[in-house]
């Protein structure tokens, strides 16, 4: 017997405005679940992200529903509300610590989009936030790295060592993309869920 009862799990936090999930988020979230031998993936579309002040964005219910439909059919994935029902701007640290609270069999990794980890020093809280969780960089294609190490030269060894990240080809998918197609009549079929797809169509998003 050897003590594989006190082994952490590694609980995988998906961050994102999700204004709509696509196939790049499932097979990010996927490919890190599997690269960083995650249990499970937790997807927590953002309130109000901090960073984004007013700007348009859908309404936080179709931005769950639409992530509730893509998840569905990978148990390994979930999804959860939280920075939804929580009121005031959406801080990763505060989503960090309410996982912690109610989770502390696992260790946390906190996996977004590389473009949305560049701004990471002005972030709230961020020295602690490294400490306390890991962070798993999600690029597109022809993302160039060095935007990011020269970001990160500023940081503490120790935080830098926290960030890992991860090449996801899908990801040149992109929500923009999609509202605009979506607004000029394009198809974005293969790009989403059909569920998505069909949501989109029937509440009449992004037209
Ligand atoms: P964003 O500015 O909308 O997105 C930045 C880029 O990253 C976009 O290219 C986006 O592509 C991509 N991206 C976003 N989430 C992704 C994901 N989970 N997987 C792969 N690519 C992703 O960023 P955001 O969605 O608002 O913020 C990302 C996360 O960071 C959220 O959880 C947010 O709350 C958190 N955040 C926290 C703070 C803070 O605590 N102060 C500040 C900023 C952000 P798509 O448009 O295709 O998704």
């Amino acid at each position: 017997m050897g003590n594989e009862g006190n082994k952490k799990r590694k609980l995988g936090i998906m961050g994102g405005t999700f204004d709509p999930i696509h196939y790049g988020h499932l097979v990010a979230a996927e490919g890190a679940r599997h690269h960083f031998g995650l249990d499970s993936v937790v997807f927590v579309p953002a309130a109000r992200p901090p960073h984004k002040g007013n700007s348009s964005i859908s309404h936080p219910s179709d931005r769950l529903n639409m992530t509730v439909l893509a998840t569905g059919s990978n148990s390994n994935f979930e999804v959860s509300d939280i920075e939804i029902m929580r009121m005031g701007p959406s801080y990763t640290i505060d989503t960090v610590n309410q996982f912690r609270r109610s989770r502390p069999d696992a260790t946390v990794h906190f996996i977004t989009g590389a473009d949305a980890v560049l701004e990471i020093l002005t972030w709230h809280r961020v020295q602690e936030l490294l400490e306390i969780c890991h962070f798993i960089a999600a690029t597109r294609p022809g993302y160039r790295l060095e935007n990011l190490s020269g970001i990160l030269r500023d940081l503490p060894s120790q935080c830098i060592d926290k960030i890992s990240v991860m090449e996801v080809p899908a990801l040149a998918i992109s929500s923009t993309d999609i509202r605009e197609r979506v607004g000029k009549g394009m198809p974005i079929k293969y790009l989403l869920p059909e569920e998505v797809e069909s949501y989109i169509y029937s509440n009449e998003l992004y037209i």
